[in-house]
């Protein structure tokens, strides 16, 4: 499947490929979706449906994570032929909005671990810069969900994955779970580093001139924080 972005330079291809995963975009989907984007949603609806997909992304990225078989006895004697997962897991959120998103990692998975990165435009080079990373120290050993739920230039993505790269994190062990794409933002991210797994709910149609996406949700982490109040 190829989603066709309109960018100023001209159209820009995204191929959902096997890496990247986009939900079934179902009926209940779109529903979730419709709350959310709405300008009016106030923020205790915000932040429940947001979560409901959330929930969704983090049960689709677990699935992509190796696993390797277990068995266990079950309580009338008999043994069922399991699976686990093969590595521990780790959920690094990118600071502040990916924040969201540890929530309802934890509430499926209690017992991972959680990183954080922090990085922000620098106001003068507008580059991203990392401010602030935790991580664990093996984390190399471990199955990476690196959550940020708005994927739009890839910047961020991009120098968040570089830091996960550099403490000895190999690329198909990250998987970028993000809640809105753009067309833009998996291309960038692709460019660099072809096996890391995307799993996303929406691709939206483009950026706009100040990097939202369109039709977009806004600033995520103003609405989810519910620090978007006009004075
Ligand atoms: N960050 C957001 O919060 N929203 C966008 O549309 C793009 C980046």
């Amino acid at each position: 499947m190829t989603i066709t972005a309109t960018q100023a330079a001209g159209p820009l291809n995204v191929t959902v490929n096997e890496m990247v995963h986009l939900l079934p975009q179902t009926r209940q989907l779109r529903a979730l979706h419709t709350v959310i984007r709405d300008r009016h949603a106030d923020l205790g609806r915000f932040v429940t449906t947001s979560g409901r997909i959330i929930r969704q992304l983090i049960e689709t990225a677990l699935d992509l994570l190796p696993y390797e078989p277990v068995d266990v006895q079950t309580p009338v004697g008999e043994t069922y032929h399991g699976l686990r997962p093969a590595k521990p897991i780790c959920g690094v959120p990118v600071v502040r909005a990916g924040e969201s998103m540890e929530h309802e990692l934890r509430a499926v998975s209690p017992g991972v671990r959680i990183g954080k990165i922090l990085i922000q435009r620098d106001k003068v080079t507008k580059l991203p810069r990392l401010y602030y990373s935790a991580l664990p120290a093996d984390i190399d050993r471990h199955s990476v969900l690196l959550l940020d739920p708005m994927l739009a230039t890839g910047g961020t993505a991009l120098a968040a994955v570089e830091v996960l790269l550099d403490h000895g994190v190999a690329e198909d062990d990250i998987v970028f779970v993000a809640l809105l794409s753009a067309p833009e933002g998996i291309a960038a991210v692709h460019a660099r580093h072809p096996n890391l797994r995307i799993v996303t709910s929406a691709i939206e149609e483009r950026l706009n001139e100040n990097a939202y996406m369109i039709p977009g949700i806004g600033d995520f982490g103003d609405r989810y924080f519910g620090t978007d109040v006009p004075r």
